[in-house]
């Protein structure tokens, strides 16, 4: 097998889910290093340029908070400086992600409701409106918003969601999670008045799991203000704006993380932040058009019908039980190459679990490495005598060329 395996006899793996996604040499070169000294120094020296770095990816002149955690941490952290229990909450759900980010504000004692669009279409803003509409007393503290949703792969309109508020003159924080989103769909914070966001590091930022960033305007900080508590560690105000340094974490600096991250903000900021959303833009368009040429014939498609709401960073399709996760076990069993789960597609004890797959194509990712990816895909349908349309190699190599 070869599973979990980056280079061996039989070549180079690679590992083509939704987060992690692919580490970049320099940044596991540069996480590679003694354990620096935190109370002086380069670490403590970086910082300015880093903070600076990760507000350009956002595009925002507002603060960032930066903890040691996942995306879920994001979440909670998010929450917990703006959403008190009794707090109301809006989700306008379009897959497992919403989801998640509303149980955990009612795991914080907000009253949660959800608007739930399935798990294939984006949001219906003509909905949420309504539902704002009838909200007269503007109890709606918050609404929740997965731009895009990593287990459908919808992605979400967030700007227009913004104009939905101000039209209303609703007064709710626009929250947004752009964990499968930043560094690889255009989103752009300030220019589409997003008042909080919350990333990880481990998708389009290119470094390994471990660190997530929580970004709020100043509105969200007068919000912040009002709260009666914030339990301490996940308080943003101290680590947006330090006095110290272990300030920046609350305790122990993630310090590999942080040089990791400096690279990776290095890498971004050389090719350009307008260049980087074009290079997933190509990259996902060659992937769409392989799969729509597969499923001319056959059990293939893609699980969002509309480019205009799919994910430039993600890519979920629909292949009938048990294929999804036959083709899975034999690209990585026969080629290195490993695709991602469906995820709350179905539940996992469902026998029809196994007829959903998703393909990463986030971050540290260009033309060879996606064609390998869909060539791979093709030799597992033909391996597996799956039924599928000509011509998908030949469509995407058409758009990587630019022709289409
Ligand atoms: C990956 C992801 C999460 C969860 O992040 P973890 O680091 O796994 O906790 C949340 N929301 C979206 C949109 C994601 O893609």
């Amino acid at each position: 097998m070869a599973q979990n395996r980056i280079e061996g006899a039989g070549g180079r793996s690679y590992l083509a889910i939704p987060g992690p996604s692919v580490m970049p040499e320099a940044v596991l070169q540069a996480m590679h290093r003694a354990a620096p000294n935190i109370y002086g120094g380069e670490l403590i020296e970086m910082m300015p340029g880093l903070v600076s770095g990760l507000r350009d990816v956002a595009r925002t002149r507002g603060h960032v908070a930066i903890y040691i955690g996942n995306g879920h941490a994001a979440w909670e952290a998010a929450l917990a400086n703006v959403v008190a229990p009794g707090d109301a909450v809006l989700v306008p759900a379009t897959g497992r992600f919403g989801h998640g980010w509303g149980d955990m504000a009612a795991g914080l004692g907000a009253e949660v409701q959800v608007i739930d669009f399935g798990k294939s279409a984006p949001w219906d803003l003509d909905r949420i409106a309504e539902t704002l509409r009838g909200d007269g007393a503007h109890r709606i503290k918050a609404v929740l918003a997965v731009h895009v949703d990593t287990s459908s792969s919808v992605r979400n309109d967030v700007a227009g969601l913004r104009k939905v508020l101000d039209d209303l003159g609703h007064p709710a924080l626009l929250m947004a999670d752009c964990i499968a989103s930043l560094g690889c769909d255009r989103f752009e914070m300030d220019a589409w008045g997003v008042d909080v966001m919350v990333t990880g590091c481990q998708k389009g930022l290119m470094v390994p799991p471990g660190m997530a960033f929580v970004f709020f305007n100043d509105r969200a900080a007068g919000v912040r203000a009002k709260m009666a508590r914030v339990s301490r560690y996940w308080d943003w105000t101290p680590r947006a704006e330090p006095t110290e340094f272990w300030q920046y974490f609350d305790g122990t600096a993630p310090t590999h993380h942080l040089y990791g991250l400096r690279t990776a903000l290095g890498m971004i900021a050389d090719e350009g932040i307008e260049a980087i959303w074009a290079r997933h833009e190509r990259l996902a368009r060659a992937i769409w058009a392989a799969c729509e040429a597969w499923g001319a014939e056959g059990p293939l498609k893609l699980n969002v019908a509309d480019p205009a709401h799919r994910s430039r960073a993600v890519t979920a399709l629909r292949i009938g039980a048990p294929h999804g996760t036959a083709l899975r076990a034999w690209v990585e069993g026969n080629l290195g190459l490993t695709l991602g789960i469906g995820l709350g597609m179905a539940p996992p004890d469902d026998p029809a679990w196994h007829g959903f797959f998703r393909l990463g194509h986030m971050g540290h990712v260009n033309g060879q490495m996606v064609l390998g990816m869909l060539g791979g895909i093709e030799a597992g349908l033909t391996a597996l005598g799956l039924p599928h349309g000509k011509g998908g190699l030949e469509a995407a190599a058409r758009v990587i060329a630019g022709g289409a």
